[in-house]
């Protein structure tokens, strides 16, 4: 199992709807009862003891079989369902995020050897999935859009295809970034960006080597 792919760490309370934690969700039935947030499963829940870490809890899907549907299972890693169940969980964290429910998850880029989070998202106000840029038709999987609807960045959820030339045309209007389906899934509070565009300078490609091997150091 990769990225503890099959322990759900947030479903929907089904009494109240609300987004919860494993951790603040310690309730058995009928006190408690839990959904699976990959609409197309649904399943129900258990919280679960995590091994090895003392007071940390996680979610099981209840039966073995009726896991085999979902996308946050580690049997449907390559699968299509994966991809859809990050997209979902994603725009329901940014969603959360936005209604001030939830932390905004962290982008986590690697700039010239180190790694930098980064907050900067604070103007959007809506989370679209499916996203269609009017001008060119193409299709963003989630886009956080500012009070004019205007995209303050557009997420491509990466599962089996990269963003690709014409998809980087398309969106170079707007701040674009890459994460991947897995990554979503082991922790949404943290997001490793693999590719973007358009950002501000110190986390563009130019940015993140000073100088090539071998070349002498000069002064920037
Ligand atoms: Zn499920």
């Amino acid at each position: 199992m990769r990225n503890g792919a099959s322990r759900i760490l947030l479903a929907c309370e089904v009494a109240t709807g609300a987004l919860l934690k494993a951790d603040t969700a310690r309730h058995l039935p009928p006190e408690g009862t839990y959904q699976c947030l990959d609409p197309n499963c649904g399943g129900d829940l258990n919280v679960c003891r995590w091994p090895n870490r003392p007071g940390q809890f996680y979610f099981r899907h209840r039966t073995a079989s009726a896991s085999a549907a979902c996308g946050f299972h580690s049997s449907n890693e390559r699968t299509q369902r994966r991809h859809e169940a990050a997209k979902h969980l994603l725009a329901v964290v940014l969603n959360e995020a936005i209604q001030h429910r939830e932390p905004m998850p962290l982008l986590e880029f690697h700039v010239a050897g180190a790694t930098r989070h980064v907050l900067p998202f604070i103007g959007a106000k809506r989370v679209v999935p499916e996203w269609e840029c009017r001008r060119t038709g193409k299709r963003a999987d989630i886009a956080l859009l500012d009070g004019l609807d205007e995209p303050v960045l557009l997420i491509e959820v990466f599962h089996t295809h990269a963003v690709d030339r014409h998809k980087k045309k398309a969106y170079s209007d707007y701040w674009w970034i890459e994460v991947e389906a897995n990554a979503i899934i082991a922790n949404h509070g943290c997001l490793p960006v693999i590719h973007s565009g358009n950002l501000p300078y110190v986390f563009a490609p130019q940015a993140q080597q000073r100088t090539l091997p071998g070349m002498p150091v000069r002064e920037w």
